[in-house]
């Protein structure tokens, strides 16, 4: 891929256009030089559309068990040293209820690929949610499921799905996950996700072993294509038990340009300052809303599982529980020059 010649004028055309071209593309990941535009841009942007409002989804890690083995994630099947558990219907009802009277009105059921939650239960825990809570809102994060599956949730009362496509490059996904694994199928399940109906997230890690420039601008592209309501991206982070223990992890700079860039290409995304720039940095969130998030994704979990929801060493928020989050939250969202609003945050 060419590396392209890049001006202040580029950041104002990639505002106005919401695209640049490939070598552009590249060079602009590969400098510091426009970061500050970056971010003066992304934030005016996000403040058309949303103001200052940042939206706040209540995450409900209900099972660590997975039968993938993706190599980056400390929860994959091959960890034997992972100490597994699974939330039971009360359990995540409890965690629903604790979250509404602290103000969420989103919840996101996340968890492994776990075989136990079949679709009849996932149907029963998502209905009840939106019994006991029919304004709230219900995202899946559950994998990598059968578009009859799909449907039964949305049937259920799911109104959306995050579902990372991880990376774009067919060569870069081998590298990442088991033979058995294959980029075409998480694909095809984003676009029968985005057909039945769901808001759709779709987003890409920052950093794993071996990402080159070129498999991020393909990301842009992919994301261009799919046209996503959510976007989240974090940096890649290093778990001990893992085959990638020794790789260094992702860069905060890269993820908090990509996060700009992002917001440029797509104004209206929900966009959240995910945990794990939160765990690279301890003011990464805060950075990455200044640079154009919208949503952050606070932890829900009761606290005695918290620790074991390990996608990656040193997780924050791992210690508190969901109410002393809120005000942590409040705290630094107001901080950053934002303000956390009660709403279910529906894209726009
Ligand atoms: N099983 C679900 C949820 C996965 S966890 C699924 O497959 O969609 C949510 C996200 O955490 C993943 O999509 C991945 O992008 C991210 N993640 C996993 N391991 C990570 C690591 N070591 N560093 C940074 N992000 C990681």
């Amino acid at each position: 891929m060419n590396r392209e010649p890049l001006s202040q004028e580029t950041v104002a055309r990639l505002e106005r256009d919401r695209t640049l071209t490939d070598g552009e593309f590249a060079s602009l990941l590969e400098t510091d030089a426009y970061d500050a535009a970056l971010y003066e841009s992304a934030d005016r942007v996000r403040r058309s559309v949303y103001g200052t409002d940042v939206y706040v989804r209540g995450l409900i890690e209900f099972t660590n068990w997975c039968k993938n083995d993706c190599f980056y994630c400390g929860i994959r099947h091959g960890n034997k040293n992972a100490s597994r558990y699974r939330l039971d219907e009360e359990e995540i009802l409890g965690c629903c209820a604790s979250g509404w009277e602290l103000g969420y009105r989103t919840f996101v059921l996340q968890g492994g690929e776990d075989p136990f939650f079949t679709d009849d239960r996932i149907c029963s825990i998502v209905s009840r949610i939106k019994r006991h809570f029919p304004t709230c809102a219900v995202t899946l994060s559950i994998g990598e499921k059968s578009r009859a599956s799909y449907q039964a949730y949305f049937d259920a009362g799911a109104d959306r799905y995050l579902l990372r496509h991880e990376t774009a490059s067919h060569w870069l996904y081998g590298q990442l996950h088991p033979a058995a694994m294959s980029l075409d199928n998480r694909i095809r399940c984003l676009y029968d996700l985005k057909e039945i109906g769901y808001a759709v997230g779709a987003g890409m890690m920052v950093g794993p072993p071996r990402q080159t420039t070129e498999h991020l601008v393909e990301d842009l592209r992919f994301l261009e294509k799919l046209g996503p309501h959510m976007i989240g991206i974090g940096p890649y982070l290093s778990h001990r038990d893992t085959p990638f223990a020794a790789e260094p992890n992702g860069s905060l700079s890269l993820t908090l340009r990509l996060l700009a860039i992002l917001r440029l290409m797509f104004p209206k995304a929900l966009i959240p300052a995910t945990t794990a720039l939160g765990t690279i940095h301890p003011k990464g969130r805060e950075m990455g809303l200044k640079a154009g998030a919208n949503v952050i994704m606070p932890n829900l979990s009761p606290v005695g599982v918290r620790k074991k929801y390990e996608l990656y060493e040193n997780k924050i928020c791992t210690g508190e529980d969901a109410a002393e989050c809120r005000v942590c939250l409040d705290r630094r969202v107001e901080a950053a020059g934002y303000r956390v609003v009660v709403d279910r945050g529906d894209p726009k």
